[in-house]
């Protein structure tokens, strides 16, 4: 890497998924399917330039992100714990469509991170003319291996890295299916941008209290939750049905604006009785920016009083993984609504 001497030596692990990135037409259909990740290695010779170690690990199967299930997450947390000795950076390629998810997920399930965790992937798959996969491959390359002068990472949290922004994973949503501009994180400016040079906010990236503490790996996720979106029209039995269903622990209400709902009677008073009988009921707005307030309407502070959780200005994709894993921590419902409105890993901005 130019002008960055400590990076010399950095050895990066390219942990290979699935997605468009590593997909080729295949003639008897004209659908995408994966293909062999040595070919993908082939798309993007530059790499080579790098003055950096790489080695692969390819999943199988590898996958649509799409199929992409928890028991994807636990393998991906394990694989890092297992190779962060060896290596100085993670670059994960993922399909687009649940990347967001992932990241957040792998946020949740490696505390204390010192080194790069780095998903991207792509609109066109890599071989094509005009792919954005060798671009976004090569930035997140030279992102992971970046360290500072004294060795440490520039960037050691798990981060999307796409069409030239690096976002912290758990604060981005996919908001096109097909610019490549694919990710935006509304609520926190990217962690770098990658132009002439990649220009690092370093005031907004997180660092570990002690460089030298060893990571921790939470495996265990507890997967109960539903989400609800509120929608006009929505009617008592969809709303009783998810709030009150037997294998639900947790739901995320969807709500408008600054988190408001109607304040319909038979609506709040499912929430009551959901929350009444120990649902954990968390508030995520379907805005793409801004945050729930629920003191500033009528409608929002009967929410709050009715037992639902601040979930600040948290994406949907976020607030599923930090219950998943709050919940997979074995506490009480008590603990985990205390950890839930607090601040883990930068994913809220309070
Ligand atoms: N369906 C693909 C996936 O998520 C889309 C992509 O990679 O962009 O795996």
């Amino acid at each position: 890497m130019k002008n960055n001497k400590s990076a010399d030596k950095a050895s990066i692990l390219i942990i290979y998924t699935g997605g468009t990135i590593g997909m080729k037409q295949d003639p008897s259909d004209l659908t995408l399917k994966p293909f062999d990740f040595s070919q993908i290695l082939d798309e993007a010779p530059e790499l080579g330039k790098f003055a950096c170690r790489i080695d692969t690990y390819t999943f199988n199967p590898i996958i649509d992100s799409s199929d992409v299930e928890p028991a994807l997450w636990q393998q991906l947390a394990q694989l890092i714990y297992d190779r962060y000795d060896e290596h100085d950076g993670f670059v994960i390629l993922h399909g687009t469509d649940t990347m967001a998810y992932s990241a957040s997920a792998l946020s949740f399930m490696l505390e204390g991170l010192t080194k790069p965790v780095i998903f991207t992937g792509s609109q066109l798959p890599i071989g094509v003319p005009r792919t954005d996969g060798r671009e976004n491959l090569i930035s997140s390359v030279e992102i992971a291996a970046a360290k500072d002068g004294e060795g440490h990472a520039l960037v050691p949290e798990v981060c999307i890295c796409f069409d030239n922004m690096l976002m912290r994973g758990n604060r981005t949503t996919k908001v096109n299916s097909d610019n490549f501009r694919a990710f935006r994180s509304e609520n926190l400016p990217p962690l770098a941008e990658a132009g002439i040079s990649i220009r690092y906010n370093t005031s907004l990236i997180r660092k570990p209290e002690d460089w030298s503490r060893p990571l921790t790996l939470h495996k265990d996720l507890d997967t109960r939750v539903s989400i609800l979106k509120i929608h006009p029209g929505i009617t008592p039995q969809v709303v009783r049905n998810i709030l009150l269903g037997d294998q639900t622990r947790a739901v995320i209400l969807e709500t408008y604006g600054s988190g408001n709902a109607p304040c319909k009677e038979w609506f709040i008073s499912i929430v009551k009785e959901a929350a009444n009988s120990g649902k954990i009921l968390m508030n995520v707005t379907q805005c793409l920016g801004g945050s729930v307030n629920m003191d500033i309407y009528a409608n929002g502070k009967t929410l709050k009083e009715a037992g639902v959780l601040n979930g600040y200005d948290s994406t949907t994709e976020s607030a599923l993984a930090k219950l998943f894993h709050l919940m997979g921590r074995g506490e009480n419902n008590t603990w985990v609504k205390t950890h839930l409105e607090l601040d883990l890993r930068g994913e809220i901005s309070k």
